[in-house]
C-alpha cells in the first residue's frame, strides 16, 4: 500500500512517520511519502491531509494543481484521512473564518466544520475521545481543533468529546479534528487502512 501525505505544509513528517509505523504494526506492506506534485499522487492508494493552517494548505493544493486531482482521486473512491487543518478541508461548509480567509474547501464530507471551536478555549490540551469503531476510549492531542457542527446525508459522526463530534466518516473519508498522528496511538490509522 502506498501512502501519501499532502506535504504542502503542516505536521508532514509525523504523519510520514505514523502512517509506516502503522503499516509495521499492522502487517501491512507498503511505504508512505510526502505528495507535493500531481506526479506523486496519481502514485498514492490512499491520501493523510495533516494538520497545520487550513488556510495556507488549501492555498498551496491550488497553486501546485493538486486540489482539483484529490477531489477526483477521492470521487473516484480513494480513502483519506484528514486531521485538524486536513478535517476543515475535507467538509462542505465552514463557518465566518473559513469564508472570511476564503478558504477553497475540498468538500468532500458532508458535514460543516466550527474552525477554531477549541482553539477559542485552549490552544491545545488532549482529552479522553470516545470512538464508536474502537473497543476503548482514543486519548486526543488537540490543537487550534475545529469542531465537526453537524453532519448530514452519508456522513456518519463516529467520535465525540464532551459530546462534540470530533471524528466523522463518510464511506472511506475519515475527518479527526484531533491529531491521531501525534499521540503514539495507531489504532485510528490502522483502522483506515483497512478501509483502503
Ligand atoms: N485551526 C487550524 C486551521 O484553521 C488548524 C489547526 C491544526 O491543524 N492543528 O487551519
Amino acid at each position: 500500500m502506498r501512502v501519501g501525505v499532502v506535504g504542502v505544509q503542516g505536521d508532514v513528517s509525523e504523519h510520514v512517520d505514523a502512517a509506516q509505523r502503522a503499516m509495521k504494526e499492522a502487517g501491512i506492506s507498503g511505504d508512505a511519502s510526502a505528495v507535493r506534485r500531481t506526479t506523486d499522487l496519481a502514485e498514492v492508494d490512499a491520501l493523510t491531509i495533516p494538520g497545520g493552517e487550513s488556510t495556507t494548505i488549501s492555498k498551496l493544493l491550488v497553486k501546485f494543481g493538486l486540489f482539483d486531482e484529490i477531489v477526483r482521486r477521492a470521487e473516484d473512491g480513494m480513502a483519506i484521512l484528514g486531521t485538524c487543518a486536513g478535517c476543515i478541508l475535507l467538509a462542505k461548509e465552514g463557518d465566518d473564518a473559513v469564508s472570511k480567509t476564503e478558504t477553497r474547501l475540498l468538500g468532500l464530507m458532508d458535514m460543516a466544520v466550527d474552525r477554531n471551536a477549541f482553539g477559542r478555549q485552549r490552544e491545545s490540551f488532549e482529552g479522553e475521545v470516545s470512538v464508536a469503531i474502537l473497543d476503548a476510549p482514543f486519548r486526543g492531542v488537540f490543537i487550534r481543533a475545529p469542531e465537526i457542527t453537524r453532519t448530514w446525508g452519508r456522513c456518519e459522526p463516529i467520535g465525540k468529546l464532551q459530546g462534540k463530534i470530533v471524528l466523522a466518516r463518510q464511506g472511506r473519508l475519515v475527518a479527526a479534528a484531533f491529531h491521531p498522528e501525534l499521540s503514539g496511538d495507531l489504532r485510528i490509522h490502522k483502522w483506515f487502512f483497512n478501509l483502503v
